[in-house]
């Protein structure tokens, strides 16, 4: 068998091959716009089957309703039992405005050592150098002792109902395994003390809350005979302006600051603090800090009044609310009555988006990912922090059943992830990435599974 370098030496010789897999991936459009028909992810899955059919990988397509396709595949160790999960997903969002692209946002074009394309680098990117990974495995015969396993579910982007949240309730033997590896984390961040990567560990909670506030109608022209809502929206609004939510530093986060100087161990009465320190130097890093320590409550839609000339009876506010993994709905709704306390017609409903959730950073998965990162790299002076993401990601069906799953995809430390646009106009992945994240993933498979 090749020992490690020499299958870092394979990679890099395939880099037009890998190169080639993310361009034809990126491709084949599975825009999901959230209202069906939409996602287009069984073609995807199909190239995804015939590309590993090459090498006799074998794998299945599951679709929980037509063309939004989940593709499951494996390299089967001699155990029997799957050790480690590769995941990803292979829907994107759309393209908003097309005209200021600088590439089609289909073409897959290469530029400035970047492959632009929209889902180049969410999450198409950690996808083929999953499948790079798995192929180079296979064709150097490494023996695994226990099961590689596959997924990459559709409808992320929306979700999930039709990708992992399905394969979760439906299929949930599919998803069995100690560890799992997706997107959500593993970009490398400045810091004093030199290079850090933050692992995503867990994801903030997001629920939506529906705020009603009622007054009484009445014509505009003799106001004082209704009760305008408009006003007591205004009292509610500045209440949420006003609210402090309370500062927390319990998440795994605040462990591990050595590497950023900050001297003191951040708690709740100090964070503010530190982060006002740490911000001239490292914006990005004091903004994580800031959605870390907290719960947010954002007013983001406003809905109202009927006529311009009637005094308006009801006033719908929705806010967006992201919670830490240990704040519950009971937690919530203790903040949203002591916010609309005493104002009268207010009443509020409360729609849970995604739980929060979280794994722990002791694991074996930590360890392993840490040391194939510095094989990868090169290097021995790479930092560590853990980190609850704001955003989700197909992880929370994952942990509730026991899986261990971080956000890591192998970003190469000279790919600045501020170029990758996720979401964005011009998304591309740079190609160092995509050699670093698929020599990444084959140390892993290795170091955790023979
Ligand atoms: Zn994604």
């Amino acid at each position: 068998m090749p020992n490690l370098d020499e299958l870092f030496a394979q990679v890099d010789a395939q880099r037009n091959e890998i190169v080639a897999l993310e361009q034809e991936l990126v491709k084949i459009p599975s825009v999901n716009t959230g209202f069906m028909p939409t996602g287009n992810e069984t073609p995807v899955c199909e190239y995804i089957r015939d590309w590993l059919a090459q090498d006799g990988i074998e794998s299945e397509i599951l679709e929980a309703t037509p063309n939004r396709g989940n593709i499951i595949s494996s390299i089967p160790g001699t155990s029997g039992e799957t050790g480690l999960l590769f995941m990803s997903h292979t829907d994107v969002v759309p393209v908003e405005e097309e005209d200021k692209w600088t590439y089609p946002p289909f073409s897959a074009t290469i530029a400035n050592d970047r492959i632009y394309g929209r889902g180049a680098s969410d999450c198409k990117g950690l996808l083929t150098a999953q499948l790079y990974a798995m192929r180079l495995l296979k064709r150097n015969g490494i023996q695994l002792k226990d099961t590689l396993g596959f997924v990459s579910g559709a409808d992320e982007e929306h979700g999930g109902r039709y990708g992992f949240g399905w394969l979760a309730e439906h299929h949930p033997e599919k998803l069995k395994a100690p560890f799992a590896v997706n997107e959500g984390g593993g970009t490398p961040i400045d810091s004093p003390s030199g290079l850090t990567y933050i692992l995503g560990v867990g994801e903030k909670g997001r629920l939506q809350v529906e705020i009603e506030i009622k007054g009484t109608s009445a014509h505009a022209s003799v106001p004082w005979q209704g009760t305008n809502a408009m006003y007591r929206l205004s009292q509610v609004l500045r209440r949420i302006e006003d609210y402090e939510p309370e500062r927390d530093t319990s998440t795994s986060l605040f462990d591990y600051l050595s590497s950023f100087a900050i001297e003191h161990k951040p708690s709740a009465s100090n964070v503010d603090e530190i982060i006002s320190e740490i911000e001239p130097e490292n914006p990005r890093f004091a903004s994580m800090m800031r959605a870390l320590s907290r719960m947010t409550l954002t007013p983001t839609m406003i809905q109202g009044g009927i006529k311009s000339n009637s005094v308006p009876e009801t006033i719908n506010l929705t806010c967006d609310v992201r919670t830490l993994p240990h704040q519950s709905e009971d937690y919530l709704r203790e903040q949203l009555d002591e916010i609309v306390k005493d104002i009268p017609g207010v009443s509020y409903q409360i729609d849970y988006m995604a739980v929060p959730n979280s794994s722990d950073f002791r694991t074996d998965l930590s360890r392993s990912i840490q040391e194939s990162t510095a094989k990868a790299l090169g290097r021995n002076d790479i930092q560590w922090v853990p980190a609850i993401s704001t955003g989700f990601t197909d992880s929370r069906f994952t942990r509730p059943l026991g899986t261990v799953t971080y956000g890591f995809s192998g970003t190469h430390p000279d790919d600045d992830p501020m170029l990758s646009h996720i979401h964005g106009t011009d998304e591309s992945v740079g190609i160092s990435s995509l050699i670093s994240g698929t020599k990444i993933m084959m140390a892993l498979a290795i170091d955790l599974l023979t």
